[in-house]
C-alpha cells in the first residue's frame, strides 16, 4: 500500500485520482496483515483497488467529476464495493472520469483531464480514464470502472490494459451513479486477464437492491484460464474493419485472428447488417435516459446549490446551469428534445425499434460463433484538445464499443501492442448474454501465448 501511495504521489500531474484514502488504506492493511497471518483472509486479500468516482464508497466523496456533487459524500457502499471490501480488497482512492460519464476521454472532468501516461499529450480514453490510467501506471493492482457505451473498453485500449464491460445485469448497479440506466454496468481493470476475472467473480451476482441484477448463477470464472482454442469458433464482422480505422490497428488484430486460427479456432466472416446504425441509436436513447435521471440534481437533495437564488425555480434554474457542464448540459438538451411530446415517437421510439435490430444482429451471430472480434476504437489515444470542440468527431469515436451496451452482452479489452507513435492498441472480445467465461478464456490464452 505504501509503495502504491508513493506512486501515486510521484505521478500526481497524470490527474488519475481525485480522492486518495492514505490513512484508511494502511489501517486495513495492517488488519488483513493479521487476518492472512490467522487463515482468515477473503479471496482478494491484498488487492489494492481504485474506484471510479461515479460509484459509492461509504463516508468518502463521490463527485462524478462534477461541480454539482462536489461536496457529496456517499451514505453507503456500492453493492460491488461491499463485496470487494467483504472480500479484503483494499480502496486506495477514487479515480477522475468525464463528467456523469459522460465522454470518451476524460477530458469533461470539472477537475481537469487525466494524461496518458504512454504520452502525456494524449487523452487516456473515457470516460473511466482514472481507472485505466491507475491500472496503467501501477498506481493500483485493479480498480472498477462503469461502461455505458465503451467506457471501461476504450480507456482500456488506449493505455494498454484490460478492462472487461460485464453482461448488463451481471454486475449490480446499486450505488452506481446513473446515467443511463438500461446501459450502465460497473466492470474491472487489471493488468492481466487472470486479475480482471478475480474482481468479476467477487463482485458479480444478484442484488436485491438491484431489481435488474440478473439472478443468475455466477460460474468459476478462474476455471476457463489456462485453456486453449482448438474448436472455438470467431466471428469476424465485416462492418468492423471498414473505413475510418486505423491501418496499424487493422493489421495488429488480423494477427491475433491468425494466431488464433493456428491454434484451432475456426474463423469466419459475418456480418452485423445495422451497425450504421449503432451511434445515432446509441446517443438517442442514452441522452434520453440521462436528461430523467439527471433531473434529481435541483439544487434541493443533493449537492450544489446556487448561493444567487432567490426564487424556488430560480434555485432550479441556477443550481443546474452553475452546476453541470457543457457536455452534460447538451445531453440533457438531447435528451429533453427526444422524449419530448411530438419528436418521442420519430426518435426515442424510433431509436428503441432499431436498439432491438442491433441486438438481433447479435444474437444471430452467436447462433453460429462463440465470440466475436473486433477494434476496440477505430484510433489510438488522441491528442488532449483534438475533439473537444467537435463532439460529433469524439461520438464517433464510440463507433466499436456501442453496439455492445445497446445488446447488453459482455466484451473485453485485450492490449495487442503497440502502433509506431508507441501507443497501445486495442482488440475487442466480444461474447454471449452472460458467457463472460468464453471471452475470459480467449484474452487469457492470448496474453498467455502469443
Ligand atoms: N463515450 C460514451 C459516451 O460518451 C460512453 C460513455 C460511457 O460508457 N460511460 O456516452
Amino acid at each position: 500500500v505504501k509503495k502504491y501511495l508513493e506512486k501515486i504521489k510521484k505521478y500526481q500531474n497524470l490527474n488519475a485520482f481525485l480522492s486518495v484514502f492514505e490513512e484508511k488504506a494502511i489501517k486495513k492493511a495492517v488488519e488483513i496483515d493479521e487476518k492472512i497471518k490467522s487463515g482468515t483472509a477473503g479471496k482478494l486479500a491484498g488487492m489494492v483497488i481504485a474506484i471510479k468516482d461515479n460509484i459509492c464508497v461509504k463516508d468518502e466523496r463521490c463527485t462524478c467529476a462534477s461541480k454539482i456533487l462536489e461536496n457529496f459524500i456517499s451514505l453507503y457502499n456500492a453493492t460491488a464495493v461491499e463485496r470487494l471490501l467483504k472480500e479484503d480488497a483494499i480502496i486506495i482512492g477514487k479515480t477522475n472520469l468525464d463528467e456523469f460519464a459522460m465522454g470518451s476521454s476524460t477530458e469533461n472532468s470539472y477537475f481537469g483531464p487525466t494524461l496518458n501516461p504512454y504520452d502525456e499529450e494524449r487523452v487516456p480514453g473515457g470516460s473511466s480514464g482514472g481507472s485505466a490510467v491507475a491500472v496503467a501506471a501501477g498506481l493500483s493492482t485493479t480498480a472498477l470502472g462503469s461502461d455505458t457505451g465503451g467506457s471501461i473498453r476504450q480507456p482500456a485500449a488506449f493505455c494498454g490494459v484490460y478492462g472487461l464491460k460485464p453482461t448488463y445485469g451481471r454486475v449490480s448497479r446499486f450505488g452506481l451513479v446513473a446515467f443511463a440506466s438500461s446501459f450502465d454496468v460497473i466492470g474491472p481493470f487489471g493488468n492481466s486477464t487472470k486479475d480482471v476475472a478475480l474482481v468479476l467473480q467477487v463482485i458479480a451476482g444478484h442484488d436485491e437492491n438491484d431489481s435488474t441484477s440478473a439472478n443468475m448463477p455466477v460460474p468459476d470464472y478462474l476455471s476457463y484460464l489456462d485453456k486453449d482454442v482448438k474448436g472455438l469458433r470467431v466471428g469476424i464482422p465485416v462492418e468492423y474493419f471498414s473505413e475510418g480505422l486505423e491501418d496499424e490497428i487493422k493489421e495488429a488484430i488480423e494477427k491475433q485472428i491468425d494466431f488464433l486460427r493456428e491454434n484451432g479456432a475456426i474463423i469466419e466472416k459475418i456480418s452485423l447488417p445495422h451497425t450504421e446504425y449503432n451511434i445515432p441509436t446509441y446517443y438517442i436513447l442514452v441522452t434520453a435516459e440521462a436528461s430523467s435521471n439527471l433531473a434529481r440534481y435541483d439544487g434541493a437533495r443533493y449537492g450544489y446549490r446556487s448561493p444567487n437564488a432567490k426564487s424556488l425555480y430560480e434555485m432550479y434554474v441556477k443550481s443546474r446551469s452553475e452546476g453541470f457542464g457543457p457536455e452534460v448540459k447538451r445531453r440533457i438538451m438531447l435528451g429533453t428534445y427526444v422524449l419530448s411530446a411530438g419528436y418521442y415517437e420519430a426518435y426515442y421510439r424510433k431509436a428503441q425499434k432499431v436498439r432491438r435490430l442491433i441486438k438481433e444482429d447479435f444474437d444471430r451471430a452467436f447462433e453460429n460463433v462463440d465470440v466475436i472480434i473486433t477494434p476496440t476504437s477505430p484510433t489510438t489515444a488522441f491528442k488532449i484538445g483534438e475533439k473537444t470542440d467537435d463532439p460529433l468527431k469524439m461520438y464517433l469515436s464510440d463507433i466499436y464499443t456501442v453496439s455492445v451496451n445497446l445488446a447488453g452482452v459482455p466484451a473485453i479489452n485485450v492490449p495487442v501492442g503497440f502502433d509506431s507513435k508507441g501507443l497501445p492498441i486495442g482488440m475487442q472480445i466480444i461474447g454471449r448474454q452472460f458467457d463472460e467465461g468464453t471471452i475470459l478464456r480467449v484474452s487469457d490464452f492470448l496474453e498467455r501465448n502469443y
